[in-house]
């Protein structure tokens, strides 16, 4: 299963047409975990943007949603997946489907925590969920420069190391207030930030409940905005 997944995504990045969607990976309760890609096949400027990784915290997924419907970027290549949790999202819980933090379960700095079901259980080990794989193995394929993970509820956006700046400048573009935060053991962030030096991958908490129309355009405009200026 992990190499035609693997060969699918593969087929995705080298071959025409350029855009399109893959599954990249299956949720515990094998859900399909599904990637879309558009704009510049071709572009080194390479970025992934995740709408939800906790199942309660999915209002990011009304903006990876507009990033796909609209106008492909010229000038980078986009990489979205609307939600990377998808059991949790169906349960309503911040977990996956067995009761695993998946933002504690990546291999950096991984701590156990908690226990299953556990606001912040980490899994017994690194990597135990198909989820995290699904996450390893699509960020190895396309090396995104520039990665944005979307959590709630705290209205801001936080950043540690080398992603200050980038994260600073998207708090810019989107109006929202910056917080330097150390990335907790074993995120996402954690993980991307120590294996691929030179890259950017930070988080935009957004404010509780849904978003309204007018914040998810504003967010999908600070997210293009960000993403053109790695081209200069
Ligand atoms: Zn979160």
């Amino acid at each position: 299963m992990g190499i035609e997944i693997l060969l699918s995504v593969v087929a995705l990045a080298s071959a025409a047409p350029s855009t399109g969607t893959a599954v990249v990976g299956h949720s515990t309760q094998d859900r399909p975990i599904k990637v879309h890609r558009l704009g510049d096949a071709a572009s080194p400027h390479k970025v992934l943007v995740v709408g939800c990784i906790h199942g309660n915290e999915c209002a990011g997924s009304a903006v990876t949603r507009k990033l796909v419907h609209r106008k492909a970027p010229g000038s980078f290549d986009l990489w979205v997946i609307n939600c990377v949790n998808p059991d949790g999202r169906r349960l309503g819980v911040r977990q996956n489907g067995r009761g695993v933090d998946l933002n504690r379960n990546f291999g950096s700095e991984w701590i156990p925590i908690g226990e299953r079901w556990d606001p912040e259980y980490s899994g017994p080990r690194p990597w135990s969920e198909p989820e995290t794989r699904a996450v390893r193995r699509l960020v190895k394929e396309i090396r995104p420069e520039l990665t944005i993970w979307y959590h709630q509820p705290q209205t801001l956006v936080r950043a540690w190391g080398q992603s200050v700046p980038a994260a600073r400048k998207f708090a810019r573009f989107s109006n929202m207030d910056f917080a330097r935060i150390r990335w907790p053991h074993g995120t996402a962030p954690n993980w991307q930030n120590h294996r691929f030096p030179g890259t950017s991958s930070f988080v935009v908490e957004l404010a509780p409940g849904p978003l309204s129309e007018h914040k998810a355009n504003r967010q999908a405009y600070a997210v293009m905005r960000l993403a053109r200026t790695l081209s200069g």
